[in-house]
């Protein structure tokens, strides 16, 4: 029998340069250095769209949005997101919930991370309380630490819209 949940799992990491603007999950976040590339650069939003894609076994972000493609220069990310969620859920998939960790040595997030859920919430038609997010550092250790990338990581549990899960 097959199972009426999947597991996926997602990760990113993208250099910072001097300049704005800064995205993360799909907010503007005051600051002087931007993520480098081809989209937006938004590494939150690139790490939960591969969790999703991944846990309904679909190609991955970059097979979907090439960066070959120039329709794909600049992206928004979140256009991206939602673009995969809309083949996650014709794939017969609804996300369950996710669970989320950005390593950023600089900015502080904490201020950030309840309007960057609900962004991500908004991208999936699903509520804020479905997702985690938590912000941490490098401790001044590693590319993180010296401030010269970000990363992010996401898993994503998704549950069968076709097949109801058993009785408990
Ligand atoms: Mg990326």
């Amino acid at each position: 029998m097959t199972s009426s949940l999947r597991i996926g799992f997602g990760e990113d990491s993208h250099r910072l340069e001097p300049g704005g603007p800064l995205w993360l999950g799909g907010v503007e976040v005051p600051h002087d250095r931007r993520l480098v590339g081809h989209s937006d650069a938004d590494v939150l939003l690139h790490a939960v769209t591969d969790a999703l894609l991944g846990a309904a076994a679909l190609p991955d972000i970059g097979r979907l949005f090439p960066n070959t493609d120039a329709t794909n220069r600049g992206r928004d990310s979140a256009e991206m997101l939602a673009a995969a969620a809309a083949k996650v859920t014709e794939g017969g998939w609804r996300v369950a919930n996710l669970d989320c960790v950005v390593h950023a040595e600089q900015p502080k997030l904490a201020e950030y991370v309840d309007t960057m859920r609900q962004r991500i919430a908004d991208c999936l038609h699903i509520d804020p309380g479905q997702i985690g997010l938590k912000a941490k550092t490098g401790e001044g250790v590693g590319p993180v630490g010296r401030c010269e990338v970000i990363e992010a990581r996401c898993v994503a549990l998704l549950e069968s819209t076709d097949q109801p899960l058993a009785p408990g």
